[in-house]
C-alpha cells in the first residue's frame, strides 16, 4: 500500500527529474565551475567531449551538437542540400518539430499514416507517397520504440532517397545491434530536459558516420565558419551551448541506467494494467538483447474513454498527457498541405483513444501503484 496519501494530498506529475538532477548535480557542478573558472562558453572542450562520447555511445563516428532537436532536423536536412520545392516524407502522427524542421528549410512534409501496433510510420503505405520531388523520409521512433528501418532503408535505396531519423524520443533504443540515429545517413536528437537523455534547457545533436556530413555540419551551425573570419556558407547560430553540453557529459553516463528504470517501470504497468476495461497497452519488448528495442520515453495506453479517465486520473492529482491530440495535418500551421479529414484514418483514429502516464527514473514504487489503483477504480466506479 503507498503511504505518501496520508497526510498531504497525493500529486504525481506526469514528469519530475528532480531523481535525475540530484544524482548527477555534484558532477555537473564540477563542470560548470570549471567552466566559469576559463570562462570560454561557445563551443569549447565539453562540446568536443560531448560529441566524442556521443558518437561512441551511438556506434558512429560523429557527431555535432546543435541548439535544439528541431535544429538537428533543419540542419539535417540543410546538409544534404535539401530546401524549397523538395519533399520529405514524415508519419502523420508526431511532435510538431519533425514537420516543422522540414518546413524551416523550405521543403514540404509529405505526411503517411502510422501502425496501430507500434505508432511508428507504416512502411506499407509508403511507396505511394513517394514523388519525384521526394529526397528524403524521416522515420520517428517515437515513444521511444526504435521501429524496424529494414522496408524503409529499402525503398530508400531504390528510389535514391535520403533516410534521416528523428530518434528524439529513443536516446539509447537498439535493434539489431545497432542504436537508433545510426541507421540512417544521419539521426536528429533532442536534449531538452524531459527527454531520455535531456540538458538544462534547449540542446540537440546530429549523428553520422559521414565524415563530409559532420563538416557541412559544423559550418551550418555556426555562421558558416570553422576558422574565424572565414565564412565558406551561409550558416547560422545554432550550436550546442557549452553549459549543455557539461550537463550531458555527466548525464549521459546514467543514460543506460535510467532506460531500465523506465523499462522496469513499463513493465509493472504492463502487468497491473493487462486485462483492465478496453486498455490497450504498449507492447514490452523480451528481456534480453530485444529489451532495449522500446527506451519507454513515453507510456502510452489506449482506451475509448480517454477524455473521461484524463479528467478522472487528473482530478485525482495524476499528471497525464496526450501526445498528440491532433496529427500534423489537423493543424492549422498545416492547413496549407491541404489534406482532408479521413486522409490518415489509424492517426486520426488513435488521437481521442491515446493518453500517457507518468513514468521517469526514479518515479516510485508507490506513485506507480497510485496511478494504477486509480485508473482501476475509474473502470470499476465509471
Ligand atoms: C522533442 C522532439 C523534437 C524536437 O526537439 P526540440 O529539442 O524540442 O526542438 C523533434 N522530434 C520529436 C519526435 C521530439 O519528440
Amino acid at each position: 500500500m503507498y503511504a505518501l496519501s496520508l497526510l498531504s494530498i497525493v500529486k504525481i506529475p506526469f514528469v519530475d527529474l528532480r531523481g535525475q538532477t540530484k544524482r548527477t548535480k555534484p558532477g555537473i557542478l564540477d563542470r560548470f565551475n570549471r567552466l566559469m573558472e576559463e570562462s570560454n562558453f561557445i563551443l569549447g572542450k565539453e562540446v568536443e567531449t560531448f560529441e566524442h562520447s556521443f558518437a561512441n555511445y551511438n556506434g558512429v563516428t560523429h557527431a555535432v551538437g546543435v541548439g535544439s532537436g528541431l535544429d538537428a532536423i533543419a540542419l539535417s536536412l540543410k546538409a544534404v542540400d535539401i530546401g524549397s520545392g523538395d519533399e520529405v516524407i514524415i508519419p502523420a502522427h508526431t511532435c510538431i518539430a519533425t514537420a516543422l524542421g522540414i518546413s524551416q528549410t523550405g521543403a514540404i512534409p509529405v505526411l503517411v499514416d502510422i501502425q496501430e501496433e507500434n505508432y511508428c510510420l507504416d512502411s506499407d503505405q509508403l511507396e505511394k507517397a513517394i514523388t519525384p520531388k521526394t529526397k528524403a523520409i524521416i522515420p520517428v521512433h517515437l515513444y521511444g520504440q526504435m521501429m524496424d528501418l529494414s522496408s524503409v532503408t529499402h525503398l530508400a535505396k531504390q528510389y535514391d532517397l535520403k533516410v534521416i531519423e528523428d530518434a528524439a524520443q529513443a536516446h539509447g533504443a537498439k535493434r539489431n545491434g545497432q542504436r537508433a540515429g545510426s541507421v540512417g545517413v544521419m539521426g536528429c536528437f533532442s536534449f531538452y530536459p524531459s527527454k531520455n537523455l535531456g540538458c538544462f534547457g534547449d540542446g540537440g545533436a546530429i549523428i553520422t558516420n559521414s565524415e563530409t556530413l559532420r563538416d557541412r555540419i559544423f559550418l551550418l551551425r555556426n555562421y558558416g565558419s570553422r576558422e574565424r573570419n572565414s565564412h565558406t556558407i551561409k550558416g547560422g547560430a545554432t550550436r550546442l551551448d557549452a553549459l549543455q553540453a557539461a550537463v550531458l557529459n555527466e548525464k549521459l553516463r546514467d543514460l543506460d541506467q535510467n532506460n531500465k528504470l523506465r523499462y522496469d517501470l513499463a513493465t509493472q504497468y504492463d502487468q497491473a494494467l493487462r486485462g483492465i476495461g478496453d486498455l490497450v497497452l504498449p507492447q514490452i519488448p523480451a528481456k534480453g538483447l530485444e529489451e532495449n528495442s522500446h527506451v519507454f520515453h513515453l507510456y502510452v495506453i489506449r482506451t475509448k474513454r480517454r477524455n473521461a479517465l484524463l479528467s478522472y486520473l487528473r482530478n485525482k492529482h495524476i499528471g497525464v498527457e496526450i501526445h498528440y491530440p491532433m496529427p500534423i495535418h489537423r493543424h492549422q500551421a498545416y492547413a496549407e498541405l491541404k489534406y482532408t479529414n479521413g486522409s490518415f484514418p489509424v492517426a486520426e483514429r488513435i488521437c481521442s483513444a491515446i493518453l500517457s502516464l507518468p513514468i521517469f527514473p526514479y518515479m516510485e514504487q508507490d506513485q506507480l501503484e497510485y496511478v494504477v489503483d486509480q485508473i482501476k477504480n475509474f473502470f470499476m466506479e465509471c
